[in-house]
């Protein structure tokens, strides 16, 4: 190991075992491609926090509402669901997965039409309602890092840092179509159009809408790489 890079870690380690002993909840909100995902896990990974992924809450009940044929306008039908629903994350050899009535559904909700059917299905009270409880007791004992659309507003608003992340459409669309791979069944133009309309949904809702805490620390990452991106919120953590 190089001098630097001996000093590089030491300084990790340092400033891993402080925010460790602080027990900090962060949010981090933000719409899809903005690079909140990868930037939770990382630093999740960093502070040896628990990551929450609150957007495959969502699409859980997506899910379950287009496999089960249900109408998300019909209300009392979705209320039903909510009431009989059990998300659980576990973290398995593969990873973190979410399981639905005990059924590992972590790759069925990745699709377009899931993506699409959870921006529908969580404008709606009784979806929010019933993921408010359910995150508010996953964030009890602190020490996570929760990535979401209204982590920072509604769910955790006495978060100890929250963060708010942007790009441009363009780029975000980029993104996700790159990490579609080559059988995307979807072109970048399509990517890009679906995009737009969930921000405007997720914008424009009544309830929650997607937009930053205003104590929330606003980061763009079009021009940034996720190196950058993640040792600048770890420097704003450890100012905390
Ligand atoms: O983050 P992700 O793109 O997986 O989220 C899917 C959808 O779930 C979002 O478009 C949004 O409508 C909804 N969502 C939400 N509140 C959250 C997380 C996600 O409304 N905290």
């Amino acid at each position: 190991m190089g001098l630097n890079n001996f000093f590089c870690s030491r300084t990790t380690q340092v400033f891993e075992e402080r925010v460790s002993m602080k027990k900090f909840l962060i949010t981090i909100d933000g719409p899809a491609g903005s690079g909140k995902t990868t930037v939770s896990k990382l630093l999740a990974k960093r502070l040896n926090y628990k990551y929450i992924d609150t957007g495959a809450l969502y699409r859980g009940v997506a899910f379950e509402t287009f496999s089960q044929g249900i109408d998300p306008e019909l209300e009392t039908d979705l209320e039903t669901l909510c009431d009989r629903i059990d998300l659980k994350f576990e973290i398995t050899e593969s990873g973190l997965r979410l399981f639905s009535n005990g059924k590992d559904i972590s790759d069925q909700i990745r699709t377009p039409e899931i993506s699409m059917m959870a921006s529908r299905v969580s404008a709606k009270p009784c979806v929010r309602g019933c993921l408010l409880g359910l995150q508010k007791k996953m964030g009890q004992e602190k020490c996570a890092v929760f990535e979401g659309r209204d982590m920072g507003t509604v769910v955790f608003p006495d978060a100890d840092v929250k963060f708010f992340m942007m790009a441009s459409i363009k780029e975000r669309a980029l993104r996700r179509f790159r990490e579609m791979g080559p059988d995307s069944s979807q072109t970048l133009e399509e990517v890009e159009q679906d995009m737009m309309k969930r921000d405007a949904n997720d914008s424009n809702r009544d309830i929650a809408p997607l937009k930053p805490a205003p104590d929330a620390i606003k980061i763009d990452t079009t021009h940034l790489d996720i190196e950058t991106v993640v040792n600048k919120m770890a420097q704003l953590i450890e100012a905390k």
